[in-house]
Parts: structure tokens; C-alpha cells; sequence
């Protein structure tokens, strides 16, 4: 099992991909769903987990295993499961580690969707949530209960890119015997190894940075493997698991499983019996993406930087927030931690308030107007008129988003063409001058 301890680079290109018969350089699409056995005994001992092998493409697919073992070395993780979204692989995470009855504290400034998931579905099935603003990691600790089952955090937060402080969560989290989640999407390993820090699971959208060309949705979590489970505070992986032979996950594994008892759970539980399977194709596509991430997200970063520093001495620009700017409140701390870049994303308002917003995103050429992110290729979005238009405008304020605010994820043009194409906006509406 012994590899080299190859750099970033070279394993985005190369890491978990077994040279198969046909001796394909690139990864093989095994486009099938099914696996034969070999015999009856090694059937069983494939579903009860004591030979680990392809039984159905529901479970598993050796594409989508490459692109699993890539990111767990990329994170410098035990394990991960590949699933069907971000989304998915968000939802599936808290029902792994949680169940009606029972509570997740996490930051409030997050992702519209896992928002709403957290907010209205979670409820319903019985896990409350408790929103507490990220800022000051004390707040996590005054939230947990004798009901709390994890902490959930993104790395850089909606709508206004604050960074969080991986590290002072990951510290409350293990002092009261919980798991950190750490969605990563904004990141990418490439910019921040939220496992060093102290993350005990990491989700990333392999529909945006990962894949990078916005041209296949998928998502991934990645087991630290190092989280007692057994602390007392996880009934779902201490009693017998009915969905499982009766298994204690946190007791009965044999050594080699153990510490990835979460990601086997997550595998064998929630991704068997409710589905949410990645294609194999999506798999091989987003596995495309990956080769080059260590390249793209410098560029992405040093575009947007390039961006944000010309959006914040423009006269047409009342405020920018971007983590790599010096002034920015978030800069001390991103700075300390993001050593690569500090992402592609970069939020800003601009003189004339809501219309001239409006105005800036109907008339400028170059970027995309849509609803994504991490594309090869810029975007725009002004999320009060769209993403955020059902929210009162007192709501919207009370979630940090203001009513001139543009969001801005660039992409790997060149930094000027963008620069050129948002003056030529900037010059016609910000004239005008009147908020
Ligand atoms: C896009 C995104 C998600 C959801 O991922 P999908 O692959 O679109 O389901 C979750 N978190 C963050 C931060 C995202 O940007």
C-alpha cells in the first residue's frame, strides 16, 4: 500500500486511479451497474463488509472510486463518498450522524440551499438546527446541548465572503465531543486543508471549483478518520443498527475500518437505501476538472485579486469585500490560513443602490448572468433582484445582504478583459451618482 509521498499537483493528476487490462492512460467510464461475484461465499463477505469490493453502482463504481481516493489524498483525508450533488452530500451527512430528536448547531451565513435544507426540510424530519453567527466561535459553545450531534461551518461564508476560523470551531467542537463539518466548496483543498485544522468531515460541490467547467454536478464528503464516535454523544454509531445486521458502528468494526466508521455509514446507510448516486460519467467528467484545480485556482485568485483591488479605488464602487483585500475585516485572519489565494469570489455595491445594480448586470458584456459559481468562465448575479427576491428587504439586511450588492465569480479570462468590461458599466451607471 505504500505510495510516494507525491505534492498536490501531481496527485490531482494522478492519485487513485489503478492502471485496469487495457492498460488506459486516462480514467475508464465504467458505465455499468452491477458486479459479478465470484462465488457465494465471496458474495457474503462483500455485504457484510468483511472484503470490500463493487456490488452495485448505487454503492460504488471504479470510476467514481478513483475520484473518491483523489480527493481523500487531496484532503489528506481516510476516506470519502462521492454522491449526486453538494446538496446531497450535505443532507446525507446530518442524517449519518444524526436523527429525529436531535439538534446541529451551524453558522447562519450560509450556501441559499443548505439554508433553506437546514431551516424548513430538517425540522420536519425532526433535527432542529440552531443558527449562530460564525464571527465569534463562543457562540457555537453557548448553542450545544445534550442533543447536539456535530457543528456545521462553510469555510467562506455567503454573502459577503467572511472567513471563518476553521480552527477556534474545530477546538469548541472536540472540547464538548463533536464532530466539525466544514463545507469546503469556496476553497477547495487547494487553497485550505480544513482537515489540518481541525475538520472532522469536509463536503465539497464538485459542481463548482472541483469540476471547474460548470459541466457536471456532483459532491463529495471526506472522513478525517480520527473522530471517536464512541464518546457517548452518537446513539446512531453506539446501539445496534437496525439498517446495518445490527452493527455498532463505533464498536464492532474490525481495526482497518474503524476510523472511517462515518464514511462507511454514510455509504451503507443513507447512500444504499435512499440513493442519491453520482453518475459514473459525472464521476469521469468531474475527475477532468480536478487534474488542473492547483492551476485554475491560483489563476482564479489572482484574477479576482487583480479585480478587487481595481473595484475598490473606483470612484462608481462604494464598498468591496473580497478576503485577500488588506483592509478587509476578514484579511487577518484568511491571510494566516490561506496560503495559495484567497478563491475567486469577490461581492461589491455600487453607487445608485438596487437600480443601478439592476442596470450593471443587464448591460455588462463578458460575464454570465446566472445562478452558479466556480465556473472556468465569469459570472454575475445580483442576488437581491434573483436568489434572495423572496425575502423581505428587512430580511435581506438582517442576512448581511444588501440592496446594491453584485457578486462576482471570476473566472480565468484575462484579468484586464474583466477589469475593461465592468468600467464600461461602472462609467454609465455609477455617474449617476444618486443612492
Ligand atoms: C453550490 C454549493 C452547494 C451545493 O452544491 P450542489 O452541487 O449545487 O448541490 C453547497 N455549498 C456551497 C458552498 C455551494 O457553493
Amino acid at each position: 500500500m505504500s505510495s510516494p509521498k507525491y505534492r498536490f499537483e501531481t496527485l490531482a493528476l494522478h492519485a487513485g486511479q489503478p492502471v485496469d487490462a487495457t492498460l488506459s492512460r486516462g480514467v475508464p467510464v465504467y458505465r455499468t451497474t452491477s458486479y459479478l461475484f465470484k462465488s457465494t461465499e465471496h458474495a457474503a463477505n462483500l455485504f457484510a463488509l468483511k472484503e470490500l469490493g463493487n456490488i452495485y453502482t448505487r454503492l460504488m463504481n471504479p470510476t467514481t472510486d478513483t475520484l473518491e481516493q483523489r480527493v481523500t489524498q487531496l484532503e489528506g483525508g481516510a476516506a470519502s463518498v462521492a454522491v449526486a450533488s453538494g446538496t446531497a452530500a450535505i443532507f446525507n451527512t446530518i442524517i449519518t450522524l444524526a436523527e429525529a430528536g436531535d439538534n446541529i448547531v451551524s453558522a447562519n451565513n450560509l450556501y441559499g440551499g443548505t439554508y433553506t435544507q437546514f431551516d424548513a426540510i430538517l425540522p420536519k424530519l425532526g433535527i432542529n438546527v440552531t443558527f449562530v453567527d460564525p464571527k465569534d466561535p463562543a457562540n457555537f459553545e453557548h448553542a450545544i446541548t445534550e442533543k447536539t450531534r456535530a457543528l456545521f461551518i462553510e469555510t467562506i461564508g455567503n454573502p459577503v465572503l467572511d472567513y471563518t476560523d476553521v480552527r477556534a470551531i474545530a477546538e469548541v467542537a472536540h472540547r464538548n465531543g463533536l464532530p466539525l463539518i466544514v463545507d469546503a466548496t469556496f476553497t477547495t483543498p487547494y487553497l485550505l486543508k480544513t482537515i489540518e485544522l481541525g475538520a472532522d468531515i469536509v463536503i465539497n460541490s464538485l459542481t463548482k471549483w472541483l469540476g471547474g467547467h460548470g459541466a457536471g454536478i456532483g459532491g463529495i464528503i471526506t472522513d478525517a478518520g480520527r473522530f471517536n464516535w464512541n464518546g457517548g454523544r452518537h446513539p446512531l454509531f453506539t446501539e445496534a443498527d437496525k439498517n446495518y445486521h445490527g452493527l455498532h458502528w463505533a464498536i464492532d468494526l474490525p481495526e482497518p475500518l474503524a476510523p472511517i466508521a462515518f464514511a462507511l455509514r454514510f455509504r451503507t446507510v443513507p447512500l444504499r437505501n435512499l440513493g442519491a448516486c453520482i453518475a459514473p460519467d459525472n464521476s469521469w467528467i468531474l475527475l477532468q476538472g480536478i487534474e488542473t484545480l492547483p492551476v485554475r485556482m491560483a489563476r482564479h485568485s489572482e484574477n479576482a485579486l487583480k479585480v478587487a483591488e481595481h473595484l475598490s479605488k473606483h470612484p462608481g464602487v462604494t464598498w468591496v469585500r473580497y478576503p485577500g483585500l488588506k483592509n478587509d475585516p476578514s484579511y487577518p485572519k484568511a491571510s494566516k490560513d490561506l496560503k495559495n489565494g484567497f478563491g475567486g469570489m469577490v461581492v461589491f455595491g455600487v453607487k445608485g443602490g438596487y437600480n443601478a445594480a439592476v442596470e450593471i448586470i443587464d448591460n455588462i458584456k463578458l460575464f454570465s448572468h446566472l445562478a452558479n459559481v466556480g465556473d472556468a468562465k465569469s459570472l454575475i448575479l445580483h442576488p437581491a433582484s434573483t436568489s434572495h427576491s423572496q425575502l423581505t428587504e428587512e430580511q435581506q439586511l438582517q442576512s448581511g445582504l444588501s440592496r446594491d450588492l453584485i457578486r462576482l465569480s471570476i473566472g480565468l479570462e484575462h484579468p484586464d478583459d474583466l477589469i475593461e468590461a465592468l468600467d464600461e458599466v461602472l462609467l454609465s451607471t455609477g455617474s449617476k451618482g444618486n443612492a
